[in-house]
C-alpha cells in the first residue's frame, strides 16, 4: 500500500533543500513540495545584487535545474496552504484541495514587512522579497532615477549599492541610531556607512519618515521631518515577518514577539505531531546558549535542511533524532566589499581586531565570558574576505580559545591557530 506523502510547505531555499535531502537520505515514498510562488525554488541573495545590476538572470537564481525536481520524483504543487489539522494529518489549500501527510515540514519563510505610513500603498513604493518583486524593481533602477531606500539593513544597503552601480541617485533613510542595527558591531557599521558615502549615497540616519505623498508632477515625496525628499521609486527594506499563519492554524506553538516564529526544539521539531520547521520561519534554541533564535540567512536554510530530513525519516523509522548544532553565518555584498558575520558577536565580552590590509579591512573576533570565541565579523574588499573568514568561522565553530594577541597579529596565521585549537 502506498504511504501518505511527506509534505513540505514553502518552496524556497529551505523547502527545496529539504526535499532534495529527503531523497538523498533514502526516502523513496511520495514527496510533495507546496509553494505559492510560480517559480521553482530559487535563491534570494541575488535579488538585491546581480539581478538588480543585470549581472545575473532569474534563471541563474534557480536552486537546481527544473528537470531535476521531476527526476527526483519531487512533486511541485503550486498553491497557498491555508489550513492545518495536525491530529488528522491533513493540509488544506486555498483552492480547496486537501492533502494527507505522513510528516509535514514548514518552510514558509517570511514576508516583507509593510511600511505603516500614509502613502505606503502608492505606486512606486516597492519591497524586495521575491523574483516578482525584483522584476518590478530592476527596470526602475535606470541611470539618473532618484531612489530612496527606507531601512538601513542588509537588503536596503544592497539595493542602494546596486542602484548606485546602475547610475541612480540614492538616499537611504534609517530611523535607528546607526546602520545594520545589532546584527554587526558598531564600528563595522560605521565602515559600511563610510563606504556608501564614498559612493555618493546620502545617508539620513536617526530620522523616521512620517509619510509619502505624490506631487502634482507625479514624483513621490517622502516626508522626513521638515524635509520632502523627491523619489522616482521608494524601496522599503524594514525586515520580514516570519510566516507563522499555517502553523497557527494548526494550533502549533508560535511566538509573535520579536524575533518571533514557529517554536521548535533543538531537532527543529514543532510543538505537536509529525511536524518540523526550518529556515527563516523557525524559532530554535541557539546552540551557543539555548536562547530562542531565528536566523534569516542562506546558510541557516541550507544547513537545517539535511537535519530536518534526517529527523523526519528517523521519526518515521523509529530511530533517534539529531540536534541542529550549526553556527550562524551570513554575508552581504555591497559594491566590491563584503561583510561576513559568523557566530554571535553580540554575546562577546571582549574582542581582538585582526587587520587584513592597510585600508581598514579587518576581522573582529569576539570572546565570550569563558574566554572562548563566540563570533567573528569581517569586513573589507571581497577578494580578501573568503579565505580568512573561512578560517575565522572554523575557529568560532570549534569554540577555540586562542590568545587575543595572536589573533590580532597577522604574523600568526589563522591556519596555525586552528591547528592548535
Ligand atoms: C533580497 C534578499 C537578499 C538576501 N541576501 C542574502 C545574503 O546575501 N546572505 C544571506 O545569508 N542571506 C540572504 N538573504 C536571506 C535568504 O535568502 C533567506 O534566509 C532564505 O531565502 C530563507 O529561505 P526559506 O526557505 O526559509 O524562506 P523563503 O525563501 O522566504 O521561502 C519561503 C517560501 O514559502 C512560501 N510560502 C509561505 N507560506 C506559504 C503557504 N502557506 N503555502 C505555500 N507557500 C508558502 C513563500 O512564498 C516562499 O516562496 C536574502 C534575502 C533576500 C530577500
Amino acid at each position: 500500500m502506498m504511504s501518505d506523502p511527506i509534505v513540505i510547505v514553502g518552496a524556497g531555499q529551505a523547502g527545496g533543500r529539504t526535499a532534495q535531502a529527503l531523497r538523498a537520505q533514502g526516502w523513496d515514498g511520495p514527496l510533495l513540495l507546496v509553494g505559492d510562488e510560480p517559480a521553482a525554488p530559487y535563491e534570494r541573495p541575488p535579488l538585491s545584487k546581480g539581478l538588480l545590476t543585470g549581472a545575473q538572470s532569474p534563471a541563474q537564481c534557480a536552486l537546481r535545474p527544473d528537470a531535476d525536481w521531476s527526476a527526483d520524483r519531487i512533486e511541485r504543487i503550486q498553491g497557498l496552504a491555508r489550513g492545518l489539522d495536525v491530529a488528522g494529518r491533513t493540509l488544506t489549500l486555498a483552492d480547496g484541495r486537501s492533502l494527507r501527510f505522513a510528516a509535514l515540514v514548514l518552510a514558509t519563510g517570511g514576508r516583507a514587512r509593510p511600511l505603516a505610513l500614509p502613502g505606503a500603498e502608492l505606486d512606486g513604493v516597492c519591497t524586495l522579497r521575491t523574483l516578482a518583486d525584483a522584476a518590478v524593481l530592476a527596470p526602475r533602477l535606470r541611470p539618473g532615477a532618484r531612489i530612496v531606500v527606507i531601512g538601513g539593513g542588509f537588503i536596503g544597503l544592497e539595493v542602494a549599492a546596486s542602484a548606485r552601480e546602475r547610475g541612480c541617485t540614492v538616499t537611504v533613510v534609517e530611523a535607528g541610531p546607526r546602520l545594520l542595527g545589532r546584527a554587526v558591531p558598531a564600528d563595522v557599521a560605521q565602515q559600511v556607512a563610510d563606504l556608501h558615502r564614498a559612493h555618493g549615497v546620502e545617508l539620513c540616519i536617526g530620522q523616521a519618515p512620517s509619510g509619502i505623498v505624490r506631487a502634482a508632477d507625479g514624483t513621490l515625496q517622502l516626508r522626513l521631518g521638515e524635509r520632502l525628499i523627491a523619489a522616482d521609486s521608494l524601496v522599503v527594506g524594514i525586515g520580514i515577518a516570519p510566516d507563522v499563519a499555517l502553523a497557527r492554524s494548526g494550533g502549533l506553538a508560535v511566538r509573535d514577539e520579536a524575533p518571533g516564529g514557529v517554536i521548535v526544539d533543538a531537532g527543529l521539531r514543532a510543538s505537536a505531531g509529525p511536524v518540523w520547521a526550518l529556515g527563516d520561519v523557525a524559532l530554535f534554541p541557539s546552540p551557543l546558549n539555548g536562547w530562542p533564535q531565528r536566523q534569516e540567512t542562506w546558510h541557516n536554510a541550507e544547513t537545517q535542511a539535511p537535519v530536518v530530513a534526517h529527523n523526519v525519516l528517523a521519526a518515521l523509522r523509529g530511530a533517534a533524532a539529531q540536534d541542529w548544532v550549526g553556527l550562524p553565518w551570513f554575508w552581504s555584498d555591497q559594491y566590491d566589499h563584503q561583510l561576513q558575520v559568523a557566530g554571535e558577536p553580540a554575546l562577546g565580552v571582549r574582542e581582538a581586531l585582526r587587520p587584513l590590509d592597510a585600508s581598514g579591512a579587518a576581522i573582529r573576533f569576539h570572546f565570550g565570558a569563558d574566554g572562548r570565541l563566540v563570533g567573528a565579523a569581517g569586513y573589507g574588499p571581497a577578494s580578501l574576505m573568503g579565505r580568512e573568514m573561512k578560517l575565522a568561522r572554523m575557529l568560532v565553530e570549534r569554540r577555540a580559545a586562542p590568545e587575543a594577541a595572536a589573533l590580532a597579529d597577522p604574523a600568526h596565521k589563522l591556519k596555525a591557530l586552528l591547528a592548535a585549537a
